[in-house]
């Protein structure tokens, strides 16, 4: 672990007697290096002993025989920080300032976006991190700090008045605990997610395969993706927690002449599809052959066999037929081959 020094002039000399045995998470409600600067700015008046960024970097500001401003309360039952106030036994009976007896880890985030939930780097670094401050304080101070939830706490058990959010609900105290009492984290028991009916339109061993029928359907306008499920690659459409929806899915691409079924099989993802050769679309602008199997136009004349081969560009798409360009002529969408 590789921990930055840069001291902050926002402290207490010492610690007043005290010993710590309290190690407090927070939340920046801003970036790392804002919270360094601003932590190191005497005009803050605040300061952590440590800030862990989201990538799992570590700066120490204040020194653990010091006390940081962070997360001090008051002994006058006025104030909204007043000691009285905390949810914690330890900082209620103490009736002092909680600065004196803490050690304040300040984590990169904002707790709107993440409610505290660390990134898995910013976790790992936590937690090793509070086993270096548990081994420092037991060095320093002959103590150790109890691996539990009264002394590994959030802001908010300090200061629930002023800072109900702070880390935010998602903070990983648990998996923290578990680790520091070198328990393997808690298998997560999978969430009963809703079954999910896909769409599957082919299954291929070759992935090139599969990436070609995306194409196809994506030049009908369908979003595809690509799974992996019993070593093969399926190509899937949408998926719904409603049936009908699926049904109805599929039954669009039947009608665009797609062989698919519905299955429940989530499989891995398998990213999107390499497109590299998209099916030309039939648009306006698109370069279109007249094929030379086609007989009559869609008002019902001849087709002169000097039309038959030749590419035109479309004009204009009616319901079934294409109006060239170059020949003024609706010809039936099933007699002409889009080639660009
Ligand atoms: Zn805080």
């Amino acid at each position: 672990m590789n921990i930055i020094k840069k001291l902050s002039p926002n402290k207490y000399n010492g610690r007043n007697g005290w010993k710590p045995d309290m190690i407090v998470c927070h939340i920046t409600e801003g970036s790392y290096e804002g919270a360094i600067s601003w932590l190191t700015n005497p005009a803050s008046k605040a300061s952590a002993h440590f800030v862990v960024a989201k990538d799992g970097r570590i700066t120490q500001l204040v020194e653990l025989t010091d006390g940081s401003w962070c997360n001090g309360t008051s002994t006058d039952p006025n104030s909204k920080v007043y000691y009285g106030k905390s949810t914690l036994k330890t900082v209620r009976e103490r009736k002092t300032n909680a600065n004196y007896y803490t050690v304040s880890i300040e984590h990169e985030g904002i707790w709107a976006q993440s409610k505290g939930k660390l990134t898995d780097a910013q976790l790992a670094a936590t937690i090793e991190l509070i086993k270096y401050i548990r081994s420092e304080v037991k060095r320093i101070y002959g103590i150790e700090i109890p691996i539990d939830r009264e002394h590994i706490v959030g802001h908010y058990q300090i200061n629930p008045v002023t800072k109900p959010n702070c880390p935010g609900s998602e903070f990983q105290f648990d998996a923290i605990i578990a680790a520091l009492k070198g328990e393997n984290p808690t298998v997560q028991q999978p969430e009963s997610k809703p079954t999910l009916y896909r769409v599957q339109v082919g299954a291929y061993s070759i992935r090139a395969n599969a990436d070609a029928q995306a194409a196809k359907l994506k030049s009908k306008g369908y979003d595809t993706y690509i799974v992996i499920a019993g070593g093969l690659y399926k190509v899937q459409v949408g998926a719904y927690s409603q049936k009908a929806n699926a049904e109805a899915m599929a039954n669009r691409l039947k009608g665009d002449g797609f062989n698919c079924f519905i299955t429940t099989e989530a499989g891995t993802p398998a990213g999107n599809a390499t497109i590299t050769n998209p099916v030309p679309i039939l648009k306006v602008g698109a370069k279109v052959k007249v094929k030379n199997t086609a007989t009559k136009y869609s008002t019902g004349q001849t087709i002169p066999n000097w039309v038959k081969g030749n590419t035109y560009t479309v004009q204009q798409i009616g319901d079934g037929k294409v109006l060239l360009k170059e020949i003024v002529s609706w010809v039936n969408t099933s007699d002409v081959e889009v080639v660009g």
